[in-house]
């Protein structure tokens, strides 16, 4: 039974490493407190529950992977992900139950789904297999026809769908550095980053050598992958002018990068300059308030471009 006791002490190990950025984050950010203590319920059960998650992934060999992502395809669109429908909904009845414990809000709406669900006029069986990055009017639909926010029905979904991904794409990528890879998309799911992070890597004699690494983030899946550090996500610009970003010095591990050309914005994490593991989930929810600065400035976000 090794690989329990070692999955076990993964879990362990990441919850942990959950706690401590989210402390990071707060010394930083406090105005984020609330909304920080009530989704790492989420984020902690999503990591509680790995064990029990089931998903029977296409086997996927080195090569059978770089074939399909060097035809400029996502593994989403070459390979079975397997993922197991009762354990969709196992997840998606505890999730509720999270979210009803949220606040008014999140209760009311939680009572809206299941009244949907009671009268056939929803049903999640054949609705969230269905979800899929570039189907986002599948929650969009939904929600018009349960009655609740969009972006609440969203978010419960993403909760559900989110660590079944991680796993199948966890599966599909290995340990691969995708070197074949250097679009923009998500490699195994196809969906648009939601953030990117800034790596330092050091090499040659004594790490003199410092080469910064751009490494998007897919907030459908968890992957991460490189990319090229100068050219702008959303129309390739590499033109040296069109790179920008906004930073402010009380913030020094965030920044807003944008293109003069097309004006998309990625939120960016300095990796270098931040306390404890990123979690992309947690870094989403405690930056929002660069969303606000960007679109102030009517910048766009990268999922738009989608
Ligand atoms: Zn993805
Ligand atoms: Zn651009």
């Amino acid at each position: 039974m090794s690989s329990y006791a070692s999955s076990n002490g993964k879990v362990a190990k990441d919850l942990k490493a959950l706690e401590r950025r989210a402390e990071a984050i707060l010394k930083a950010r406090p105005a984020y407190r609330e909304m920080v203590d009530f989704y790492l319920t989420v984020f902690r059960r999503q990591i509680e529950w790995r064990g029990k998650l089931v998903v029977h992934p296409e086997t996927v060999d080195k090569d059978q992977r770089r074939h399909c992502l060097r035809e400029g395809k996502p593994l989403i669109a070459c390979f079975d992900p397997g993922i197991q429908l009762a354990s969709l909904l196992d997840l998606w009845m505890e999730m509720k139950a999270v979210f009803r414990r949220g606040n008014d809000v999140l209760r009311e709406a939680v009572d809206e789904i299941d009244r949907a669900e009671k009268t056939g006029d929803f049903n999640p069986a054949s609705w969230l297999p269905e979800q899929r990055p570039d189907r986002l009017e599948l929650i969009s639909d939904a929600a018009r026809q349960i009655g609740v926010d969009e972006s609440v029905l969203g978010t419960v979904t993403r909760s559900v769908t989110f660590p079944h991904w991680e796993q199948v794409a966890l599966s599909w990528i290995a340990q691969d550095r995708l070197d074949e890879w250097k679009r923009f998309r998500c490699p195994a799911c196809g969906g648009p980053p939601a953030l990117a992070e800034i790596r330092t890597e050091r090499s040659g004699a004594e790490g003199l050598t410092a080469s910064p690494r751009r490494v998007m983030h897919c907030p459908f899946c968890g992957t991460g992958w490189a990319v090229p550090a100068l050219k702008c996500p959303a129309c390739d610009s590499t033109r040296s002018g069109d790179a920008k970003y906004y930073y402010t010095a009380n913030e020094p591990e965030l920044r807003i990068d944008f293109c003069r050309s097309c004006k998309h914005y990625v939120k960016v994490i300095d990796a270098g300059k931040i306390q404890g593991r990123l979690h992309i989930g947690l870094e989403l929810l405690t930056t929002a308030h660069l969303d606000a600065i960007a679109q102030n400035k009517s910048l766009t976000p990268l999922e738009v471009s989608a």
